[in-house]
């Protein structure tokens, strides 16, 4: 499984993006930051890469 990431462009602090698929919005984990992340922050080609394959991130 191909796991793709997003860098807080706040503080630098990375984030797994299956979460960001997942929750849609995530609220930055780094200390003192408050960025709110969002799934659409990331690139299209990831972004495509979660919509085709949705099943398999999927484990219950
Ligand atoms: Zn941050």
């Amino acid at each position: 499984m191909r796991v793709e990431t997003h860098t807080c462009p706040n503080c630098g602090t990375v984030v797994a993006a299956n979460v960001l698929e997942r929750d849609r919005r995530l609220r930055c984990p780094g200390l003192d930051c408050g960025e709110i992340l969002d799934f659409t922050d990331l690139s299209e080609e990831v972004r495509e890469h979660y919509e085709t394959n949705r099943d398999r991130y999927r484990l219950e």
